[in-house]
């Protein structure tokens, strides 16, 4: 699917924005041999070439989701290779960055190798995987991060735990240093947040449940922050959540450190006050917070100091989400609705413009992970997602391709939608209810 396919696609009179190359107008883009060929107006169409008609909608670089979790392998009844990368295609995703948390996880070449393969065979869509920080995701002895940088690790992470450990993220650091691969946590300390199941606050009080403090976040950033400052290895933070975490991130990029990072729809979106509503079903980690903190993640997305948006897509079966706010797991799925989402909230909400937030879901994660898409610039890869900024629509989990529908967003109206989806020049996915 990714290979060099002989046809051609033309995709033409959409507004084209391609951020990383300051484009936004009315353009032609002509994908040859799954790559672009080229972007311009009134392109002459080469023989056999398909036509798709994009006036009035919009053509960006395709869209990357940078921390996805898909199951696989090792929990196959949550999501698989397969359908996780067909919601991202309905989504409007053309590459998704797996996370490590399966079983095995990828802490060694041969496990890291074997998702790679199944991506390239089974995945709708680019499959990059995420190596672990450390041996079974355990926090105590460093993987062997250069070898899995070779094999195709895109960026470290434990997510889902973090790395208490100083020392073990010092090593980690220095090695990203060396490698140049960013080290990608999960911050939280869990002295602090101490098996909390929400935001420490007046609802968890009201609910009579442990809260997470926001200081299991900020304390670690702080932390690894001063270890890249030592270090000069690249931290990208993954899915920060509170005002605290922006503040220090602004500090970090006005000192001139390689420090990035990542917000997700439900954190400038939800508060606390959602899992009073839905329970379990708004159960995340890091949680929802404060209106003061939602506030905090759309004025960081508009100043620049938070510099992607992803999805953190956890899918878990119904009756796990069915058990109680304390036993059930954390997460929810998140590629078919995140960019509705971000497209009512920041831009219908008049907090982003829209070559901004496609900037956010595109050039940013392909320039921090070191990915070929993300532009479309002539010989990048042909990867390219077309969006309805006017598309009306309801989320309804019944039509998602995921194997999984925890989410808290159901029955909820958005505006804009991806209506095709192309890998390498080939249309995965392509929506025509809106058209
Ligand atoms: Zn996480």
């Amino acid at each position: 699917m990714h290979g060099r396919t002989g046809s051609s696609l033309l995709l033409s009179g959409g507004r084209v924005i391609d951020p990383a190359n300051g484009m936004d107008q009315v353009a032609d883009v002509l994908l040859v041999d799954g790559c672009v060929e080229a972007v311009g107006t009134a392109l002459p169409a080469p023989e056999g070439v398909t036509d798709l008609d994009a006036t009035g909608f919009v053509v960006t670089p395709g869209f990357i989701d940078s921390h996805v979790h898909l199951r696989d392998p090792g929990f196959e009844h949550k999501e698989t290779i397969a359908s996780g990368t067909s919601a991202a295609a309905a989504g409007g995703f053309t590459a998704i960055a797996a996370m490590p948390n399966t079983d095995p996880p990828p802490d060694e070449v041969p496990h890291l190798e074997d998702v790679i393969r199944r991506g390239k065979r089974d995945g709708k869509v680019r499959v990059y995987v995420i190596g672990c920080i450390t041996r079974g995701r355990r926090g105590q002895q460093l993987a062997p991060l250069q070898e899995l940088a070779t094999a195709g690790a895109v960026a470290f992470s434990d997510d889902g735990d973090p790395v208490e450990d100083e020392r073990l993220m010092r090593q980690a650091l220095q090695i990203s240093q060396q490698i140049g691969r960013p080290i990608f946590p999960h911050e939280e300390f869990r002295a602090i947040s101490d098996g909390g199941c929400m935001h420490a606050g007046d609802i968890a009080q009201r609910l009579g449940v442990k809260g997470m403090p926001p200081a299991a976040e900020d304390d670690m950033i702080a932390r690894d922050i001063e270890l890249v400052r030592q270090t000069g290895g690249a931290l990208h933070i993954a899915h920060i959540s509170t005002a605290g975490t922006v503040d220090l991130v602004r500090a970090a990029k006005a000192d001139g450190l390689p420090v990035t990072c990542e917000v997700l729809p439900h954190h400038f979106y939800l508060t606390d006050e959602e899992v009073e509503r839905q329970g379990a079903m708004a159960k995340m980690a890091p949680p929802l917070r404060s209106d003061g903190d939602v506030e905090a993640m759309k004025a960081g997305l508009a100043d620049g100091t938070i510099d992607t948006i992803a999805t953190d897509h956890a899918p878990h079966t119904a009756q796990e989400k069915a058990l109680s706010l304390e036993q059930a797991p954390f997460g929810i799925v998140g590629l078919e609705t995140a960019i509705g989402l971000s497209m009512t909230i920041l831009v219908e909400g008049g907090r982003l413009d829209l070559p901004t937030l496609v900037e956010k879901w595109t050039w940013a994660p392909a320039s921090i992970l070191g990915l070929p898409g993300g532009r479309l610039t002539p010989g990048a890869v042909g990867d390219v997602t077309i969006l309805d900024p006017e598309c009306r629509w309801t989320v309804d989990p019944a039509a998602f391709c995921s194997k999984s529908t925890n989410t808290p967003f159901v029955g909820m109206d958005l505006v804009g939608r991806a209506v095709a989806t192309i890998v390498a020049g080939q249309i995965v996915y392509q929506d025509g209810f809106c058209s």
